[in-house]
C-alpha cells in the first residue's frame, strides 16, 4: 500500500470525505490517507497527526517525497491537540485503532470539536465504543458502512452533530449496518456468535462462580441482541 495504491480500507474512509474539506488526519501513520486525499484532488489541504516517533517521521517522509509540503502539515502530538482554531479544520479521519482509543481520542480533544462537522472514523474492533460516545456526545450517526479485506472486517461510522438515541443492538452492530444486512455484516456476526458460542461451552464446564455466572449472562445478552439483528 501507498499512497497512489491505498487499501479498500483506506479507499472506503476517503470515500466519506467531501471535496475541499480542510481534514485533519489523526493517527496518520505514513500520511498515505491525506496524500491520497490531495492527488485524487478530493482536498487542498489538511494536518496529519502523529504521536509516536517513528510513524510521524515515516508521514514526513512520505509528504516530503511525494512533494505535499505545502498541503499537507504533518504535525507531532497527541490525538487533536495538533489541531488549532486557526486551522479551520472541518473534518477529521481517525482509522486504523480501536474503538476504545478513539472513542478516548475524541473525549481527551473534546474542546476542540466545537468547529468540527464531520467525524469520519474507522475502528479496526468494538465500534460500540464509538457509538456509545456519539451518543453521550450528542453526535448522530449519518452514515456507517462495513467490508471485508485480507480476511478481516472493517466498520467505518460517520458522525455529525445532532441527537441520537440507539438501542442496545444498535450500539452494538450498527443501526445502517443493521438495516442493510449486507453479506459482509452477516459473516462478521455469524463469527462473533460461533466464538461466544465457544466461550460459553468452555464457560458451561467451568465450577459456577459469580464471576462466571456474570460472564455467561452477559454472553447471552450479547448472542440475543446479535441475533435478533441478522
Ligand atoms: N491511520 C492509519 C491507517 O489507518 O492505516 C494508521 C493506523 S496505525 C495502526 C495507528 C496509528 O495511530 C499509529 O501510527 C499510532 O502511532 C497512532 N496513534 C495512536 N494513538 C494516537 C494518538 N493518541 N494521537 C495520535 N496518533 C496516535
Amino acid at each position: 500500500m501507498n499512497a497512489k495504491n491505498l487499501s479498500e480500507r483506506l479507499k472506503t474512509v476517503a470515500s466519506f470525505v467531501e471535496k475541499n474539506t480542510i481534514l485533519a488526519d489523526i493517527g496518520s501513520d505514513h500520511a498515505y490517507l491525506p496524500c491520497y486525499l490531495v492527488h485524487t484532488g478530493i482536498i487542498t489541504q489538511g494536518i496529519a497527526g502523529e504521536v509516536v516517533k517513528g510513524p510521524f517521521e515515516s508521514a514526513l517522509k512520505q509528504v516530503r517525497s511525494e512533494g505535499l509540503e505545502k498541503q499537507i502539515d504533518v504535525r507531532f502530538g497527541n490525538g487533536l491537540e495538533v489541531i488549532e482554531k486557526t486551522d479551520n479544520v472541518q473534518t477529521i479521519t481517525i482509522a486504523g485503532m480501536g474503538g476504545p482509543l478513539i472513542a478516548s481520542i475524541l473525549e481527551a480533544g473534546k474542546d476542540k470539536l466545537d468547529t468540527i462537522e464531520t467525524l469520519i472514523l474507522q475502528p479496526n474492533i468494538h465500534a460500540k465504543a464509538i457509538r456509545e460516545w456519539a451518543m453521550k456526545e450528542n453526535w448522530k450517526i449519518v452514515n456507517e458502512t462495513i467490508l471485508e479485506e485480507h480476511d478481516k472486517i472493517y466498520e467505518v461510522v460517520v458522525l455529525q452533530k445532532g441527537l441520537m438515541e440507539l438501542t442496545e443492538a444498535e450500539l452494538l452492530v450498527g443501526p445502517f449496518l443493521m438495516k442493510e444486512k449486507s453479506s459482509v455484516f452477516q459473516k462478521k456476526w455469524s463469527n462473533e456468535l460461533s466464538e461466544w458460542q465457544r466461550i460459553m461451552d468452555q464457560l458451561n464446564k467451568t465450577v459456577e462462580s459469580k464471576d462466571v455466572q456474570q460472564k455467561k449472562e452477559e454472553l447471552e445478552r450479547k448472542i440475543a441482541l446479535v441475533k435478533e439483528s441478522l
